[in-house]
């Protein structure tokens, strides 16, 4: 071998904390094409996924339809917990009962009440009527927004039971994509509710939807289960309550657990996973936060299914600043990894993903995927609606330890029912529109695809190789290296990816 570059293992024993900006890799060798690269990995020991991809639980960025979308896509959604444990179930149910990925806002009432205004349609333009006025009875009727508008001032008075149109057109919700697009176009159909063995409502799929699904790049394997729903992960914290919330899930049918904690080296966790482990041995764990060999082996100890790894390199996140503590994202990665594979455990890289080229840097550093928060959470599919901010479109983005997030949620959870002190490791943000993961993410995935290329790694496997065997070689960017490896010396530019 020629004495180029480093390997990681020298490079990473230097006694610097390196984040993804700081290092490059030296090209490898092709003989493969792009295309011949597979990206197919483990999010845990039991859990495999066709894309290295992992939407982070946290309430700006996975609910159902992130969930799903992700799915379909072949990774993983984590539903968060900063809400009651009937609202994360629901999310869950919600999630794993769809086929594919759309996730309209679906808007009951029962035959008794009344449609007062034109906003109550939201942004689906129907309403359902059902018994109890929720998903959870048989559909009776609808009501669409253009037959609403239709009504006299006093029709609009009386109860929905005397206008709505019975019986209309559904599909049941096993039918995949082509099933329901097939119809839709067969039949001139504007929109068809899809309802599951109960007559319930479960999702609604417009022509406009269909239009759209057909302009994306195509799907590549989704993430099912044995059952054949799509994969979907959760999140609890590391209190008694906690349990509760968790058998609550597990009957809902998640499919992995990720205990959520940015120090996960504490006793709490350490009685949860053992509590887990005992009560749902078929369960998958995912352990964390972790930034080194030994807040690792403690959770390994503890036969932890998957390690998440990172603290203090989230986009919103002020835990370094705050607590002094944490860990360059790229060391973090590296030195977890080196311990975790040696037992096998899959590893998540978790925070500090802004493009591909960071997605490259955690997989070929050890990890198996990448979890991302700011990274999806301008999307369509992220929980929020789009807001104007100095002319750009944007959406609320916020660390789960920000003062508003904590104040949503149960303060218990963080800091203790009596505690009076806050004290916040994360702000509120806004991120900018970036339209569907459906979209934007099959890009990503093939720009890390050619990463994998000129490193001359095939798989997630032979990427782990090359690491190990010291055949990957990096270096350091000097600042002045990370400005003439960016866009530099132009007046003006447009950066656009696809
Ligand atoms: P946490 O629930 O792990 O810890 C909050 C506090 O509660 C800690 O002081 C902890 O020691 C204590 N605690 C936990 N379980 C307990 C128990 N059973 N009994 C008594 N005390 C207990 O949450 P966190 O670490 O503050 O993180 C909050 C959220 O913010 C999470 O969603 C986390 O992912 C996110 N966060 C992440 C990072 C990161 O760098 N990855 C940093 C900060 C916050
Ligand atoms: P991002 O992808 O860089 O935006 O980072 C997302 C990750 O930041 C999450 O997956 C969490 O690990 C972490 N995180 C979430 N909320 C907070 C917070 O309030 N403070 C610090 N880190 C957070």
């Amino acid at each position: 071998m020629f004495d180029d570059g480093f390997s990681a293992e020298k490079l990473f024993n230097q006694g610097y904390s390196y984040t993804y900006d700081d290092v490059i890799f030296l090209p490898g060798f092709i003989d493969f094409p792009t295309d011949a690269v597979n990206l197919s990995t483990k999010l845990s020991r039991n859990i495999d996924l066709s894309i290295p991809c992992v939407a982070s639980p946290m309430d700006t960025v996975t609910e159902t339809s992130m969930a799903v979308a992700m799915a379909a896509l072949g990774g993983i959604g984590i539903v968060h917990y900063n809400n009651t444990i009937d609202q994360q179930v629901d999310v869950v149910r919600f999630a794993k009962a769809h086929q594919f990925p759309f996730v309209s806002e679906l808007i009951f009432v029962s035959p008794s009440e009344s449609i007062h205004c034109g906003d109550e349609f939201g942004k689906s333009q129907t309403i359902f009527v059902t018994e109890t006025g929720r998903n959870d009875s048989s559909l009776l009727g609808i009501v669409t927004k253009s037959d609403w508008e239709r009504l006299s001032d006093s029709e609009k008075e009386g109860r929905v039971s005397a206008y709505m149109e019975v019986n209309p057109e559904t599909l049941p919700s096993s039918y995949n994509f082509k099933d329901v697009a097939g119809c839709i176009a067969s039949k001139k159909l504007k929109f068809v509710p899809l309802v599951n063995e109960d007559e319930q409502v479960v999702n609604l799929v417009t022509a406009d939807d269909v239009e759209r699904m057909n302009s994306l790049p195509k799907l590549g394997l989704p993430s099912l289960g044995k059952d054949g729903k799509f994969l979907v992960g959760a999140a609890v914290g590391t209190r008694e309550s906690d349990k509760e919330r968790l058998e609550h899930l597990v009957k809902a049918g998640i499919n992995v657990l990720v205990i959520d904690s940015s120090q996960g080296n504490s006793e709490y966790q350490i009685n949860m996973i053992k509590y887990v482990k005992r009560t749902y041995p078929n369960l998958d764990v995912i352990g964390g936060n972790v930034v080194t060999k030994y807040q690792a082996a403690n959770l390994i100890k503890q036969d932890v299914d998957g390690l998440r790894v990172g603290m203090g390199s989230g986009s919103i996140c002020t835990t370094q600043e705050v607590c002094a503590v944490g860990r360059g994202q790229a060391t973090a990665v590296y030195k977890v990894s080196s311990i975790a594979e040696q037992h096998g455990i899959p590893v998540i890289a978790d925070g500090g993903i802004s493009n591909s080229g960071h997605i490259v840097k955690a997989l070929s550093l050890g990890a198996s995927t990448v979890m991302m928060g700011s990274f999806l959470a301008g999307s369509n599919e992220a929980p929020g609606t789009y807001e104007y901010k100095n002319g750009l479109r944007v959406k609320k983005y916020r660390g789960m330890g920000s003062l508003e997030a904590m104040t949503k949620g149960s303060d218990a959870r963080y800091l203790g029912d009596t505690a009076k002190l806050k004290i916040a490791q994360g702000v509120v943000g806004s991120v900018a529109d970036k339209g569907s993961v459906l979209k934007f993410v099959p890009y990503t995935i093939q720009a890390v695809k050619q990463g994998f290329q000129d490193l001359g790694a095939s798989s997630m496997q032979s990427a782990h190789e090359l690491l190990r065997s010291g055949t990957l070689r990096l270096e350091v960017r000097t600042g002045a290296a990370q400005v003439e490896g960016g866009v530099h010396g132009l007046v003006g530019y447009e950066k656009k990816y696809f």
